[in-house]
């Protein structure tokens, strides 16, 4: 081991990116650090502060699950002994999309787990490597310099708890994976590199999420969805986390916030779409409060255009780019991130990777595309979306699109394509294909 740090590379942020991230760099640094501020307790699953958004359902869909066994092979089925469970979409739930039921139609899969869970399982696979060491209850305050050169050489942190003592941990590559609330680009700032160009739309989503203990008597459906549409801007999920808790969220749009208040959430429960969530929570035996979430804007933070980038740094995950949860495709995204980077680290040494950073950004910087084109494309058909409005380009793809749905819910042809790109399998523009194209128009008359 290097005692200058040269062999050696931080992660800042243990959750899904910072976990997949810190794997992949284990396979060519001699040492790696992940460092987290929150207190983790081995594999064991647990709510902890830094992930609030936990409570809340997370799905990974089928490009992600390959995506994670391909970086760790077996931990889907590691995955599926801690209770995850596959289900098919739309083909095995009951799902109302803003155009109608999906009826006798497959289209993919997804993993259905509780974030808890889920990160559990990662953190025990990554964690057992020899080279990988996480260090919890240290928070990252900034970047450090090395003199006269453009390039990070470490990290600030400062213990949480006991004495709060400050110290820099060297590195020649620090990879932030510090989620929504990251603080990179004044990080960079400080160092004097100029902000990083920014997007950002807004559909102002809540969700309003509870756990409940899944009934003995199983409904004929295994997770439902109720969307909401341009009426009735309001939605509902339930799906099967951990074997034996069902975890129920609340979705509305603007000033149709879900509330966490007993009452005004089941009320709220009973006046979507249709009635069939509500109906479902009849007689179940609730095993929390509702607790509730709305940071969720599109944003991305565009670090991979920086003029200048310092050698030796890598931001991926939510640091970079947060989508609108509502499509499911943050953690899918993350794992395709950890492959883009395990792809620019192959059969390199500590030193040429670090020098070679920016094109690990650029290639990093890739993945959100397809996520963001479908989070952004949707969410800027409301009229109370903050954000650039849609030009007559995207207004045309939305319309497209609106018609794909409508003919998706009862063609299996074009609700497999569909499901092939909102899973990420597949890119959108596949949604162009004369086969989708001509079933499309043929649904529509
Ligand atoms: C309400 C909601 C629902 C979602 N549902 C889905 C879904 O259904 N499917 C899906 O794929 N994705 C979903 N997502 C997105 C998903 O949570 C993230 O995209 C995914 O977890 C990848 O995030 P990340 O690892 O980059 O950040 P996070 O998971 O947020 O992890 C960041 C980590 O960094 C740590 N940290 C932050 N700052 C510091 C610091 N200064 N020093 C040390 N540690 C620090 C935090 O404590 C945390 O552990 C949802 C998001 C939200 C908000």
């Amino acid at each position: 081991m290097a005692e200058d740090g040269s062999a050696h590379a931080v992660v800042v942020g243990a959750g899904v990116a910072g976990l997949l991230a810190a794997h992949v760099l284990a396979r060519s640094f001699g040492r790696v650090t992940l460092v987290e501020r929150d207190a983790l307790t081995g594999g064991a699953a647990g709510f902890r502060a830094g992930v609030p958004q936990s409570r809340h359902v997370h799905i990974l869909w089928s490009r992600g699950l390959r995506a994670l066994n391909e970086l760790l092979p077996g931990v889907g089925a590691d995955l599926e002994e801690a209770g995850a469970a596959v289900i098919g979409a739309p083909d095995q739930m009951r799902w109302l999309s803003p155009a109608g039921w999906f009826a006798g139609v497959r289209g993919t899969g997804y993993l259905s787990v509780s974030r808890e869970v889920l990160e559990s399982v990662l953190r025990r696979r990554v964690a057992a490597s020899p080279v990988v060491t996480v260090l919890g209850r240290h928070e990252a305050t900034g970047l450090d310099p090395v003199p006269g050169e453009d390039a990070v050489g470490g990290v600030r942190l400062r213990e949480r708890g006991g004495a709060g003592r400050e110290f820099t941990l060297r590195a020649a590559l620090v990879v932030v994976a510090t989620g929504r609330g990251s603080r990179t680009a004044d990080w960079l700032l400080r160092l004097g590199y100029a902000p990083p160009a920014a997007e950002r739309i807004d559909a102002h989503l809540g969700y309003a999420s509870r756990y409940y203990r899944r009934p003995a008597a199983e409904p004929d459906w295994r997770a439902i969805y109720l969307q909401g549409n341009a009426d009735l801007p309001r939605g509902g999920v339930i799906v099967p986390v951990d074997r034996e808790r069902w975890l129920v969220t609340l979705i509305g749009q603007g000033e149709h916030q879900p509330p966490v208040e007993e009452r005004a959430w089941l009320d709220f429960a009973s006046s979507l779409r249709s009635g069939e969530l509500s109906a479902a929570l009849r007689g179940a035996e609730p095993l929390s409060d509702p607790v509730a979430f709305r940071a969720t804007a599109n944003e991305w933070t565009h670090f991979e255009r920086a003029k200048r980038w310092p050698r030796g740094l890598l931001v991926t995950g939510d640091a970079l780019c947060r989508f609108n949860p509502v499509y499911g495709h943050g953690m899918t995204v993350a794992a395709l991130q950890a492959q883009a980077l395990a792809a620019k680290v192959a059969g390199r040494a500590p030193g040429e990777i670090a020098a070679r950073a920016r094109a690990a950004q650029k290639a990093v910087a890739r993945c959100p595309r397809a996520a963001w084109m479908i989070a952004t494309g949707e969410d800027s058909r409301y009229p109370g979306t903050d954000g650039p409005p849609p030009g007559p380009l995207a207004r045309m793809q939305q319309d497209y699109l609106s018609r794909v749905l409508v003919a998706a819910n009862t063609d299996p042809v074009v609700s497999e394509a569909f499901f092939a790109v909102l899973s990420l399998n597949r890119r959108p523009e596949t949604l162009l294909a004369p086969r989708v194209a001509l079933r499309t128009a043929r649904r529509r008359t």
